[in-house]
């Protein structure tokens, strides 16, 4: 399995190469937690980080 990676900007995890969010390439191994947001207009944690799309992301990026 490959190693996920978040992005530095936006949080959002990915294995890709390039943030499916942002489309930032500043991407670290460096995170911990996992936040899964399906609807971010619903979503109070969503709207607390400032997450506008429905996806995966860390709790912590370093
Ligand atoms: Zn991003």
């Amino acid at each position: 399995m490959a190693r996920e990676v978040a992005c530095k900007k936006c949080k959002a995890v990915t294995i890709g190469k390039v943030c499916p969010i942002c489309k930032s390439t500043e991407l670290t191994p460096d995170w911990y937690g996992i936040i899964l947001i399906f609807d971010s207009s619903k979503s109070k944690i969503a709207s607390l980080l400032d997450i506008h799309a429905a996806h995966k992301y860390a709790l912590k990026v370093s």
